[in-house]
């Protein structure tokens, strides 16, 4: 008996980027959902650099709202400063990215969460899991919180972040905690080994935080948003919040001497953490030992937000003793006199490897137990809401008695990045890239609602006020597209002579003027549609020609020292795996589509 007890269809604990995506997505679908949490002020708190997208993560926000979800309307209310990375490449390369006024996206997300119809919000401290044998299998029933009180649920979604069994790391300091101030999660550690479950290590870290105030800014090299920012949300019509620059300063080989001197009290290196930690983020101390040759690094300074004079210093994460971090500013341009409002830190915690899970983030042990976000072995806030979307959205799926909803690596990021942790885990924090996927150019961040708003709208996961805008948009194109081909430009098709490079859309607007009709979303989507066919079509040859060779044989005594350019990381892990078939090279955990036709192309050269 306890002192209370409740009952749901889905049970969600953590209220961090996994956590609200996953309980917002399954109370769309209808399931009575509770979000349990230690602090409800710490809802959608950003742990690290207070920024949402970026190359490849960008692309799946815009996924995670062409699904419905949360984070790609907050970050629109709330950013401070909107940039398109890669602008000069294709659009396939095109990534949004946003510094976020930090306690106003947090505060955002949490309001998203109180607004949201079948949700209850609930502060509490998840202690155990509650499991019965159905069938001879373990079937989650609920969970014990804090305090004697019982959820029962028929499916629950783990999303606890870096908080299993978590130590902070400052030099020779240490403190239990997942996040600075918070405290740790054992008992969800010790209920997931009672019932089965692998638990490894990883680590992760994050930079100081100045005082604004503090920093001469005349010293540093000023970096402003975009002059058109570029919304996340299909939904959001334009920015119009003013935007703040960010700053841009360097390290330099006196700051290089001061950190090597001082390696021995770095717990990275002094051996007080032996776990992995994110080789794409990796710490000041690390970057000064891999990139020895280097003698300066650059420094963001990115403000935290409209009303603080909190910066955080992007590039500096570190877990140096905190001597060591205040006399690094003294060296550094721009920062000899700030403040220290917060020491850096490294934080290792328990994840549990993802191949213990299923396509659809259910686990292959506990039926109805779900898993998402950094619990999985992943870094980034982009990536924990697209696993989280997922998850609570097949917790939903699966308390009903429905199909899961499963996104393949064709179609989205997101799939992509869940298949990569399903069938080959991840051996490091993983993040994603758009160097993951071999479906670049239809996986673009401007087409996310045109892949996947159907899907989820036909799952039930879009409101109507969503759908109807979309429809309206796919009309356009489809009206766009007609007035294009019907179209011509010196006695040529207006559709052929938009595929020479030269061309600009403004010359086809001229010549179509019906085009100027289309609002630009939709008249970019005719624009690339035809502009880009081509290189689609053949990128789906190739798929097809990558998908027949994935049987062929490597030789046991292949030499991959032979495979000239082939990046660092890769020959590091063929030669460890040895893989005997492509298809096994395939799915090594960092191995990209890139790796894989560099091999293949050696090996076909030697017959
Ligand atoms: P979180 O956002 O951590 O949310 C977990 C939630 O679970 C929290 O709200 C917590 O209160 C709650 N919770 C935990 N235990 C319980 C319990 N027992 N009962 C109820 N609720 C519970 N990512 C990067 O991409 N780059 C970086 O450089 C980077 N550095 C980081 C540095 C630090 C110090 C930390 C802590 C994280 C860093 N991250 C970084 C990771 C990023 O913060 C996470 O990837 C992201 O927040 C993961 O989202 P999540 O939802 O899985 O977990």
């Amino acid at each position: 008996m306890f002192a209370a007890e409740y009952d749901f269809d889905v049970l969600v604990i953590g209220a961090g980027h996994a956590g609200t995506e996953a309980a917002a997505a399954a109370a769309r679908l209808g399931a009575k959902t509770a979000l349990l949490t230690t602090n409800l002020d710490t809802v959608g708190q950003m742990s690290c650099n207070p920024a949402i997208g970026g190359v490849a993560k960008g692309h799946i926000v815009r996924e995670v709202d062409a699904l419905g979800g949360l984070m790609g309307i907050a970050i629109d209310r709330t950013g401070i400063q909107f940039r398109m990375l890669n602008r000069r490449k294709g659009p396939a390369m095109h990534s949004p990215r946003a510094q976020a006024d930090k306690k106003a996206y947090q505060i955002e997300i949490k309001r998203l969460i109180e607004e949201q119809p079948n949700l209850w919000l609930r502060q509490e401290v998840v202690e155990d899991l509650v499991t019965e044998t159905v069938d001879g299998r373990p079937q989650i029933t609920g969970v014990k919180v804090k305090g004697d009180a019982l959820y029962r649920a028929r499916c629950v979604v783990l999303t606890t972040g870096t908080f299993l069994q978590a130590i902070m790391h400052t030099g020779e300091a240490k403190t239990q905690g997942g996040r600075a101030g918070e405290g740790t999660t054992a008992g969800i550690s010790g209920a997931l080994h009672r019932l089965g479950f692998q638990l490894e290590r990883f680590k992760t870290g994050t930079p100081p935080r100045l005082n604004g105030r503090t920093i001469d800014y005349s010293q540093t090299e000023r970096q402003p948003g975009d002059d058109d920012p570029q919304p996340f949300s299909f939904l959001t019509d334009a920015i119009t919040t003013p935007q703040l620059p960010c700053w841009i300063t360097h390290t330099n080989a006196q700051v290089h001497d001061l950190i090597r001197a001082n390696l021995d009290r770095a717990p990275m290196y002094s051996g007080q953490i032996d776990s992995t930690g994110p080789r794409y983020c990796p710490s000041i101390e690390d970057k000064i030992v891999r990139f020895a040759e280097r003698d300066s690094h650059q420094l963001f300074l990115e403000p935290e937000g409209f009303n603080t004079q909190e910066v955080y210093v992007n590039g500096v994460s570190t877990s140096l003793p905190r001597d060591v971090q205040d006399q690094m500013f003294r060296l550094i341009p721009g920062l000899q006199n700030a403040q220290i409002m917060r020491y850096g830190y490294a934080v290792e915690y328990d994840y549990c490897p993802p191949q213990q899970l299923r396509p659809h983030l259910e686990s292959k042990l506990v039926d109805g137990l779900f898993l998402a976000g950094q619990i999985n072995g992943t870094t980034g806030y982009e990536e924990a809401a697209g696993q989280g979307l997922l998850a609570g959205a097949n917790a939903a799926l699966t308390a009903a008695g429905r199909e899961p909803l499963i996104l393949g690596r064709e179609d989205a990021y997101m799939g992509v990045l869940i298949d990569d942790l399903v069938t080959s885990g991840t051996d490091e924090p993983y993040r994603m890239f758009t160097s993951r996927a071999e479906y670049r150019l239809t996986l673009r961040q401007d087409n996310a609602d045109r892949r996947l708003t159907k899907i989820a709208n036909d799952a039930g996961l879009v409101d109507p006020a969503r759908w109807q805008r979309f429809e309206t948009k796919l009309a356009e194109i489809d009206q766009g597209t007609q007035w294009l081909k019907a179209g011509r430009i010196e006695g040529q098709p207006a559709a052929k002579f938009l595929c020479r490079p030269e061309t600009t859309w403004q010359q086809i607007e001229e010549a179509v003027p019906q085009l100027r009709e289309l609002s630009a979303e939709a008249a970019q989507q005719v624009e690339f549609d035809t502009r880009y066919a081509g290189y689609v079509n053949r990128q789906q040859t190739e798929i097809a020609r990558m998908n027949r060779l994935s049987e062929k044989k490597i030789p046991a005594d292949f030499d991959y020292k032979n495979i000239r350019s082939l990046r660092t990381e890769a020959f590091q892990k063929f030669e460890k795996v040895q893989p005997i078939t492509i298809a096994q090279a395939r799915r090594i955990s960092g191995i990209t589509p890139a790796d894989i036709a560099l091999l293949l192309a050696h090996l076909e050269s030697q017959g």
